[in-house]
């Protein structure tokens, strides 16, 4: 029932490796690895792992990263280091993660990617050398608290994993820290990356644009979710007024991705909001 459509297409140094879930016929989610001088940044997910092995067998990586724990980014793991021996590298707190995903992993999620093995990673250190390369390791904690990014300083190409993601957005999970998000994304942005690899959007062409708009998003709906709180607005209706009705994925995802949880987030951090009205 579950397919799966890989896209690699080669071209210059970095090579996005697009693979997309589906279900039904239905495509539920993509994710881009990237592949660029030997190194893999990510490992796709587990129900992809014969035509992603079969990929990996033409390219011959040497150096194997994961930008955080997630089982789209961590999904194949263990059958790279059992086909090739390499052992995935990635932030100290990612080895705990992976021990045993089907602790962590919601269902949905389950049935969207499926559930990696357990399996192990290295230690990042503070800087990846390939043949051409060089890549600074960049921790950037909020979508999970070991979230890191990696840089190539002399070409400007900052690979965001999923710190960027999209300039709006909606939702949030329970478990990411969206001031931590804001921290991160200045973070990078004080680097002045000229190419922008997400793990979701693939390429972005004009990264400054775009985490700056995304700042300024987050920003302006702190300040947003401020005022409602102000005007003696229920979190229910901030949320209305800010992020338009309804909560589809709050709903399909048993409140784990939410509007509410983005709005919480905000309220959570008011030290003059009562915490009882979070109920609502
Ligand atoms: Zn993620």
């Amino acid at each position: 029932m579950n397919r799966f459509s890989i896209h690699f297409k080669p071209n210059g140094y970095v090579n996005p490796i697009r693979m997309t879930s589906q279900f039904l016929g239905i495509p539920l989610y993509k994710v881009n690895a990237f592949f660029v001088d030997g190194l893999l940044i990510d490992t796709g997910f587990t129900f992809g792992r014969d035509r992603f092995l079969k990929l990996l067998d033409t390219l011959h990586p040497e150096i194997v990263v994961n930008a955080h724990h997630h089982e789209d980014h961590t999904g194949n793991n263990f059958s790279i280091r059992e086909k090739y021996g390499l052992l995935p590298l990635a932030h100290p707190r990612t080895f705990f993660y992976l021990q045993d995903p089907s602790q962590w992993l919601p269902w949905y999620r389950r049935l969207v990617w499926g559930c990696p093995p357990p399996s192990e990673t290295g230690e990042l250190d503070s800087k990846i050398q390939t043949k051409h390369f060089l890549f600074l390791v960049i921790p950037t904690p909020g979508h999970s608290d070991d979230h890191v990014c990696l840089y190539e300083p002399n070409e400007g190409w900052l690979f965001s994993g999923d710190l960027f993601l999209s300039e709006q957005m909606k939702y949030l999970r329970e478990e990411e820290n969206v001031f931590s998000i804001i921290d991160s994304l200045k973070k990078v942005a004080a680097l002045h990356p000229k190419k922008m690899f997400c793990s979701f959007n693939g390429v972005v062409d004009q990264p400054m644009d775009a985490l700056h708009k995304k700042i300024e998003y987050l920003e302006n709906l702190q300040k947003g979710v401020e005022e409602g709180s102000r005007q003696g607005l229920s979190p229910r209706e901030i949320q209305r007024r800010l992020l338009g009705i309804g909560d589809q994925m709050g709903f399909f995802t048993a409140g784990e991705i939410s509007k509410k949880n983005l709005i919480h987030a905000f309220i959570k951090n008011m030290p003059e909001y009562p915490s009882a009205l979070l109920g609502g």
